[in-house]
């Protein structure tokens, strides 16, 4: 038998929503593997691999691979005044709408927004340290993963490193002894926050509010974004999960000049990174030329303003990480109940530790419940129509609910009911 043209087998895939060349690709490919019957299984795999919705049952709050905070990004993709002032209908600036919101929420002269937290550390060594020396504890030389790693983005800057202290203790007399004796002089000490990692035992670091002391200006790398350690947007105040996270209001507060967080951790917004803090030192960061390389665009700006508005309402619930992050355990039980009706045997309700993820609150769990189905169905659960994507434990598969919108808990159950029936 003829194997079929290229052509007919592509217009026998047209109901899988991908454009014709790529119905093409996928004939083709099948065509030359000597196998046309998998053509549309190629389709279809390529249809999936776009990026797309997908439903969090891992429990980990702040999943890398998942984007991280779920923040809905609403853009209508119209024009906008992103640099331009209406009132007068000059030129205006990028920074002046959710850089200005969020430095009034972290209690900062100034702010600026760039494209992510690794972006903010770097553009700040470069405008106030290229050249000159930058004192860092060698208990805070970290790697936060996806090779951010702070002697490496130190040498980029054009930054000379001083390291004090040791792993697990640095006294304020060991930045003391650098600063007098560092060549080039120290332009700034920075403090990094071991965001995901935990030292334990005999340990000591020195706090901000001992660091102002020194004489130079003190960068805070804060990471997480935590705003205020008082969580003014939550009903029940700082859960304790959340005790050991740094809180930029209180950096600030304590007299750090500046300091730098990502978006889309524990601020709960979209893919961002903030410097905040001392007026003049944000514009000559705001001046710098690679400030332009890593400036966001209007729709980033957009969601950013949106999830500030938020904070400025204290409208936990209006965020979802928040709202996640504290739904009591009795409602995710209830809900893992009716989940486990609508799928039947095998599945049970079981109590989980979810986590916050992310390179935040590390070594804490948030207490949640999920359902359980015996074996490793993670496989299935992926190629449900929307993707599911759980946690396999102890020859179980599990689903946490912390990080499943109730609005999901329908696809879920099915996704689970057809995975058990496989
Ligand atoms: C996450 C993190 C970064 C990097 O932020 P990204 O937004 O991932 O680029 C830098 N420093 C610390 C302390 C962090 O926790």
């Amino acid at each position: 038998m003829r194997p079929p043209s290229v052509d007919a087998l592509a217009r026998s895939l047209a109901d899988i929503d991908l454009p014709h060349p790529l119905l093409v690709d996928a004939a083709r490919a099948a065509i030359a593997a000597g196998d046309p019957g998998t053509a549309r299984s190629r389709a279809e795999s390529t249809r999936r691999a776009l990026l797309g919705p997908v439903v969090n049952a891992t429990g980990i709050l702040l999943h890398t691979n998942l984007g991280r905070a779920p923040w809905p990004v609403r853009d209508e993709g119209g024009y906008r005044n992103l640099e331009l002032d209406l009132a007068t209908g000059e030129r205006g600036s990028r920074d002046t709408h959710a850089a200005g919101l969020l430095a009034r929420l972290c209690g900062a002269d100034d702010a600026l927004v760039v494209n992510n937290g690794a972006a903010a550390v770097l553009l700040v060594l470069r405008t106030l340290a290229a050249g000159l020396s930058v004192v860092v504890s060698r208990g805070e030389l970290v790697e936060i993963g996806g090779g951010f790693r702070i002697p490496e983005i130190l040498a980029e800057s054009g930054a000379h490193l001083v390291e004090v202290g040791t792993t697990n203790r640095t006294r304020l007399a060991d930045y003391e002894a650098a600063i007098a004796s560092a060549d080039p002089p120290v332009g700034l000490v920075l403090k990094v926050h071991p965001s995901n990692y935990r030292i334990t035992g005999f340990t000591s670091s020195v706090p901000v509010s001992q660091l102002v002391g020194l004489g130079v200006p003190v960068v805070v790398d804060v990471g997480s974004g935590l705003l205020d350690a008082t969580c003014p947007w939550l009903r029940g105040g700082p859960p304790e999960w959340l005790r050991d996270e740094p809180a930029c209001r209180q950096t600030l507060a304590a007299g750090a000049a500046l300091i730098t967080f990502s978006g889309d951790k524990l601020l709960g917004g979209p893919q961002a990174g903030v410097v905040a803090g001392s007026a003049a030192m944000v514009a000559r960061c705001r001046r710098q030329p690679l400030a332009r390389a890593v400036r966001p665009g209007g729709h980033v700006l957009g969601a950013v303003q949106q999830l500030a508005l938020a904070y400025l309402r204290n409208d936990g619930d209006a965020i979802p990480l928040w709202r996640m992050a504290s739904v009591p355990v009795e409602v995710l039980r209830q809900r893992a109940q009716a989940i486990v009706a609508s799928v039947g045997d095998p599945a049970i309700v079981v109590d989980t530790d979810a986590t916050m993820g992310g390179g935040s609150a590390p070594g804490t769990v948030v207490p949640s419940v999920g359902v359980a189905v015996p074996g490793s169905v993670a496989a299935e659960l992926r190629s449900a129509p929307t993707p599911v994507l759980a946690r396999v434990v102890d020859d179980h598969t599990v689903a946490d609910l912390r990080t499943v919108d109730p609005s999901h808990d329908d696809l879920l159950a099915a996704a689970l009911k057809a995975a058990v029936l496989q």
